[in-house]
């Protein structure tokens, strides 16, 4: 999932600054599940708005405004309040805010209310962890199911950097060197051997953005 944290008010103002009817976007998946575009914060932004003098025409909260088909019917369905308001103020991440421009029909400004900050697994504990940086290349095949290019302060490709000390990162020393998990859940694994597997560099033709996966021809 995304996660998303909120930014300053300070800084969602300034964006309003020439706007005084707003219509406010939620998220149900990600956002909702961050707590950052669900519908308690929905009522809050709401309620903040008001208070600086802002007139909100409207709130929706589409399940996953990222998916056209799913945010195209709130949109419908509350085109009253958007043709009153004067912009459109989203509590998602980033793909949410820009797919909102996409399907909006009357090209209102669509601003942030967020800031997009990493994708990342949900623990049992309901904390976020990040574990995968898009890389195009997967090699969790040979490195124990462990990302050394997320995980990896460097995203060193090929064994740990000399800064590794008692197992923890130079870079960060309350963190695991990602290679020395790597090392240990291969032995562990009866694997060892795969650590002298080298890896040749990346292809960084492949984070060339933006990427796309056309469905239907
Ligand atoms: S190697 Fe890491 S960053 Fe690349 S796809 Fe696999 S998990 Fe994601
Ligand atoms: S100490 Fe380990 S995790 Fe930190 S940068 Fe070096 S190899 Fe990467």
């Amino acid at each position: 999932m995304i996660i998303t944290e909120k930014k300053a008010l300070k800084e969602i103002l300034e964006s309003l600054k020439e706007y005084k009817k707003i219509f406010l976007v939620g998220c149900g998946e990600c956002a909702a599940t961050a707590k950052t575009g669900g519908e308690p914060e929905l009522a809050a932004m709401k309620a903040e708005l008001e208070k600086q003098g802002k007139v909100v025409t409207g709130t929706c909260m589409p399940e996953a405004p990222c998916v056209a088909a799913k945010l195209k019917a709130e949109l419908a369905r509350n085109m009253k309040a958007l043709r009153e308001c004067e912009a459109v103020l989203v509590l998602a991440c980033g793909l949410g805010v820009q797919s909102v421009k996409d399907n909006d029909r009357l090209s209102l400004t669509v601003l942030p209310a967020l800031n997009t900050v990493f994708g990342a697994v949900m623990d049992a504990q309901g904390d976020f962890y990040e574990k995968c940086s898009l890389c195009g290349e997967c090699v969790l095949s040979i490195t124990a199911g462990i990302c050394p290019i997320t995980l990896c302060s460097k995203g060193l490709l090929n064994g740990p950097c000399g800064g590794v000390d008692k197992g923890k990162c130079e870079v960060d020393k309350d963190k695991d060197c990602a290679w020395v998990l790597i090392y240990k859940e291969l032995e562990k694994k009866n694997k060892i051997g795969k650590i002298k597997e080298i890896q040749p560099a990346k292809d960084f033709k492949k984070t060339t953005r933006p990427h796309k996966l056309v469905m239907n021809k």
